[in-house]
């Protein structure tokens, strides 16, 4: 069975909100977990295996990077999809974007077919690309991409500095959408690796 680990950033309330919007107080660590949550429930229902690396609002334990990685390797983790909301000093900042660690990798592929789904779904959202090797993925060695033994990807959804991204991170019905997205693409992925 598809065993796919779902990382939602940041350990959530008090602890480490994530980014924050400056006028709504919404806190990426809760947008993370609830779009996580939904992604769960897409890809049980269809048969797949889902390790949570956080499921309550506040949960000390995540604060640690290494916690979460252990967790994912310990399981066994076929994929892993880290799911944040990006921040930016400017209001104006806004698109989606995805990361994997330097070089190509398994990852790389895992990450497209994320991308093309997120994209499919908002034909409006910009696309932050990094298309210098052929792929829109971007690459960074976070460590939950360096430190996770399966391909792993780390999706910034939306700016949750900008305001109308922030509405829409906010709003369950997009946040539906983005999990479905999501979904479709972590099960493209798997059709391609069997096909
Ligand atoms: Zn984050």
């Amino acid at each position: 069975m598809a065993k796919v680990c779902l990382d939602p950033g940041h350990a959530g309330g008090d602890i480490d909100p994530g980014a924050v919007n400056a006028k709504t107080g919404l806190q990426e660590a809760a947008v993370n977990l609830a779009v996580a949550s939904q992604v769960k429930k897409y890809l049980e229902a269809v048969g797949y295996e889902v390790l949570m690396t956080r499921t309550k609002a506040e949960q000390a334990e995540t604060d640690s990077l290494a916690y979460r990685c252990e967790l994912a390797n310990h399981w066994g983790a076929e994929v892993v999809v880290s799911i944040h909301c990006n921040s930016a000093a400017s209001g104006k900042a806004n698109g989606t974007e995805i990361y994997t660690t330097l070089g190509e990798t398994a990852g790389d592929q895992l990450a497209t077919c994320i991308i093309n789904q997120v994209t499919d779904t908002f034909p409006d959202i910009k696309l932050r690309a990094d298309w210098d090797d052929g792929d829109p993925d971007k690459e960074e060695n976070f460590y939950v991409l360096r430190y996770t033994d399966a391909p792993a990807v780390l999706l910034e959804m939306a700016f949750i500095s900008n305001s109308a991204e922030a509405k829409k991170l906010a709003d369950s019905n997009w946040q539906k959408e983005m999990s479905r997205a999501i979904a479709r693409g972590i099960s493209d992925y798997y059709a391609e690796l069997s096909s």
